[in-house]
């Protein structure tokens, strides 16, 4: 048995097999074959191809029924790679020159592929991905190597990896996959934000992770105590599960008395809404009794696609969840693509810092007024919303408005129905936009705090590094001093204020925000019920006294362990939340 130590982002425990996830490619050398066994070389990749395209199929299939269209149409451009006949023709005259089937067939991919690399426009390098990825399935195949997408995840199995691209963390079944452990990435990550979204036990950050696996044992991940356990002994598998057992019977009692209203002990209603990146969540946050979702991380519809979607399939799917949640609000960002959410292509040196968000929208305006004319239209079905992330300057907030103005023109051109009164909105997550908030609330409806992005900005510290998890904490003073600072404008302009960063979903979290004045909070859906439990049992009187003097420390350090002190004396029935984990999605 081996016990290593990582970043629990979620507080459940799951066990299951072992599951290697590797986005290596097979390596290949230049291998001669003799002339005799040309023939049968050609047949056996013929063979290998079309095996191939049939275990793709069933995969789109099995992908479609059990998550949904949205993730499966990506695979198609796959199987079309491999059912080109040019494809296989150029793979048999390789052959014929007496390569081997593995080498002829990276060569002919290789000539594919090369009008794509070269190309000008990043567009077509999306298609890359996907040739890369079909690529080595065929390679794996030919060689008899284990597959290596997460979709190919067994039932019952606990998935270990370096590192999981977005691309590849769509793809996790909840229903299959028992918990997740990398070698990279922290608390506020994406593959950490993807993994509470599902519900998925997971602990990142495990160093020397993949070195110590045998890749047949059993795995426990225990996001309670952030510890990995490989091969554990029998008496430790029955304790833990007993804890699973325990575990989810605590957390049913505590969904099922946890819809009451948000409204504190001296009655100021705070709204609770959910962060979604797929549609599919829509039914956790019904569940767990969202007033609605504050934010909707759309570019996770480009993820899974590996392309960007038309205004027509934009426009069915947020029309369909506006519907489904009429009429509570759904806040629906632009695209985020960027920072750690790389579309295949699009590769930069300093990510965060460069082409993100609406930065890279205004260089593709084709791109971004489609998203925006699809989520006009789906104003017409529901309370729909518009957020722009990654605002850095007031220049950008008249750019948005104008084509915004420009896309509504188009519509009505086209006698599209729209609401010409949807509020609009912006991110505040770069320290310019928390400094110059005073301006720019003049021109927004509301404005919502990212405090990931807030926190890694402010203090320049990479939200995804676990070597530098020590200095990412949105206690900070520093933060919080601008996120007192964005309420404050925010409410001098007479808009509202929310928060939709993690630190929403965390028991602290919640109270400070609450003393320091916000007027929403929106979290992972199952977060919800706790953070509801405690609004019902505070008076935002004495949180305003406590943030005010949370505020005033030096250290993050300081902060909660005043935090912790302050609330769980002044709030006894609560103390277990304050003194216990930092994440409430499992109390
Ligand atoms: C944030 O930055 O706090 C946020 C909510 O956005 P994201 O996590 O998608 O960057
Ligand atoms: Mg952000």
């Amino acid at each position: 048995m081996i016990i290593l130590r990582g970043i629990a982002v979620s507080d459940s425990i799951g066990m299951g097999k072992a599951f290697l996830f590797s986005s290596k490619p097979p390596e290949l050398r230049r291998v001669r074959i003799p002339e005799k066994n040309i023939q049968t070389e050609q047949e056996r990749l013929e063979a290998i191809l079309t095996s191939t395209g049939k275990e793709l199929a069933e995969l789109q299939a099995g992908i479609y029924k059990s998550l949904g269209p949205e993730f499966a149409d990506f695979l198609e451009m796959q199987i079309q790679t491999l059912s080109d006949p040019a494809l296989l023709e150029t793979c048999k005259r390789n052959i014929s020159e007496a390569y081997s089937a593995e080498y002829a067939f990276s060569k002919a991919v290789a000539e594919i592929a090369k009008p794509l690399l070269d190309a000008k426009d990043g567009l077509f390098k999306e298609r890359l991905a996907d040739i890369e990825d079909v690529t080595n399935r065929v390679l794996r195949n030919l060689l008899s190597l284990p597959s290596v997408s997460i979709i190919d995840a067994p039932s019952d199995s606990v998935v270990l990896a370096h590192n999981i691209p977005p691309s590849e963390v769509v793809l996790l079944d909840s229903r299959r996959v028992r918990g997740l452990a990398t070698e990279i990435g922290g608390r506020t990550s994406h593959v950490a934000i993807i993994a509470k979204a599902l519900e998925i036990p997971a602990v990142l950050g495990v160093e020397h992770l993949l070195e110590k696996i045998n890749g047949e044992e059993q795995v426990v991940v225990d996001a309670q105590r952030g510890q990995v356990i490989l091969a554990p002994t029998e008496r430790r598998i029955s304790t833990y599960r007993q804890e699973i057992r325990d575990y989810a019977a605590r957390r049913k009692s505590f969904v099922d008395s946890a819809k009451q209203a948000a409204i504190t002990l001296d009655e100021r209603k705070i709204d609770i809404s959910a962060n979604i990146e797929f549609t599919s969540e829509i039914d956790a946050v019904q569940r767990y009794g969202a007033q609605g979702v504050g934010l909707f991380r759309t570019e996770y519809l480009f993820l899974t696609k590996r392309r960007f979607p038309t205004e027509e399939e934009q426009y069915a799917i947020y029309s369909e969840a506006a519907k489904k949640l009429k009429p509570h609000p759904i806040i629906i960002r632009t695209l985020d693509l960027g920072g750690d959410k790389i579309l295949p292509g699009y590769e930069e040196a300093n990510p965060f810092l460069g082409w993100r968000a609406v930065r890279f929208l205004f260089d593709h305006e084709d791109i971004f007024l489609d998203q925006l004319r699809a989520i006009l239209r789906a104003s017409a079905h529901g309370n729909v919303k518009i957020m722009f992330p990654m605002i850095s300057d007031l220049s950008e907030i008249k750019r948005v408005k104008l084509l915004l103005k420009r896309a509504r023109e188009q519509l009505t051109h086209k006698s599209q129905k729209f609401d010409s009164e949807m509020e609009m909105g912006i991110m505040v997550e770069v320290p310019s936009a928390a400094l110059m908030a005073d301006r720019m609330a003049k021109y927004v409806d509301f404005f919502s705090i990212g405090t990931n992005d807030l926190t890694q900005y402010t203090l320049a510290a990479d939200r995804g590094n676990e070597r530098i998890s020590r200095l990412f904490n949105h206690y900070h003073p520093a933060v919080l001093q601008l996120i007192r600072r964005v309420i404050g404008a925010g409410h001098k302009a007479h808009i509202w204020v929310g928060v939709c960063g993690e630190m929403a979903a965390e028991s602290l979290g919640v109270a400070l925000l609450i003393g320091l004045g916000v007027d929403e909070l929106s979290m992972t859906p199952c977060a919800i019920p706790v953070a509801r439990k405690i609004i019902r049992n505070v008076k935002v009187e004495e949180l305003r006294r406590i943030a005010n003097r949370a505020v005033e420390y030096s250290t993050p350090v300081e902060v909660i362990r005043y935090l912790r002190r302050e609330l769980s004396r002044k709030y006894h029935d609560l103390a277990v939340l304050f003194l216990g984990s930092k994440d409430i999605c499992y109390p």
